[in-house]
């Protein structure tokens, strides 16, 4: 396999492979060495992870790393698109980057089976070797949502949060440096108290193109984001209704009584 780590300049494969894309107006060889440059962490290798990540590495991003704790089962195949039935059983996270690191040789795909918390955060994210360009939330809970959420905000690190349920979706771009809110600013803390909050796809349902549609939307986020610098979503959260075909955006400002944006 050949890694090109070089960020200063596009190889000859890397030309042709993304030729499509160089060739549209408002992305250039800047912003596929933008793209090339970025290295990525997924939380979450399922129904968003999967069509997300794709996309993101067939579009040139050059360093992915999924974390994930989960097994492939029958129930899976109906949407994460990066799993076969002789997967079954198999972990998501390097099943994943596996797949992934066929699709595209040229890029760096990595996958660690494991559950991000508070205190394994620095380790799991590799802050050693410097900040992640961008999380991408792509779970299904909201528990693991407010963590994530503060380990953006405790790191300064953007965060890419997309959900999918039944035939609707959301998706924010929250970016702590600019205290401009966060996860916790738009939708308070986890209730444990009742079932409401607890509405996931494994008890509701899904419909297949739900989490093929918000992943690649947090994919267009992201591609935006890393390859020109733009955030399509600054204060903004946007919502998508399959049943309706309708997406339309909801504003929203920082909470400055929020616990863990506005200390
Ligand atoms: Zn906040």
């Amino acid at each position: 396999m050949t890694h090109s780590l070089d960020t200063e300049m596009l190889l000859d494969a890397e030309l042709l492979r993304y030729a499509r894309q160089i060739l549209l107006e408002g992305w250039d060889v800047d912003a596929q060495l933008r793209l090339k440059s970025a290295r990525v962490v997924m939380i979450g290798a399922g129904g968003l992870g999967c069509p997300a990540s794709e996309t993101l590495v067939r579009a040139g991003l050059g360093q992915v790393h999924l974390i994930d704790d989960d097994v492939i089962e029958m129930s899976n195949l109906q949407r994460q698109t990066l799993f076969l039935p002789t997967d079954i059983g198999k972990p998501k996270a390097s099943t994943a980057a596996q797949m992934l690191q066929r699709i595209n040789p040229l890029i760096k795909a990595r996958g660690t089976v494991a559950r991000l918390s508070e205190e394994n955060a620095y380790e799991l994210l590799d802050m050693a070797s410097g900040k992640p360009d961008l999380l991408l939330d792509c779970t299904d809970n909201f528990a693991t949502r407010d963590i994530i959420n503060r380990i953006s905000v405790r790191y300064q690190i953007p965060l890419l949060t997309a959900s999918a349920i039944a035939m609707q979706g959301q998706l924010a771009l929250f970016e702590p440096q600019l205290n401009s809110g966060c996860y916790h600013c738009v939708f308070g803390a986890p209730n444990t108290d009742t079932e409401l909050d607890e509405r996931t796809c494994a008890n509701s349902g899904v419909l297949a193109s739900t989490t093929a549609i918000m992943g690649s939307l947090q994919a267009n986020a992201a591609l935006q984001y890393l390859g020109l610098t733009k955030n399509p979503l600054t204060g903004k959260l946007l919502l998508w209704d399959g049943s309706l075909m309708q997406q339309r955006l909801m504003g929203y400002k920082q909470d400055t009584g929020c616990p863990i944006c506005s200390v």
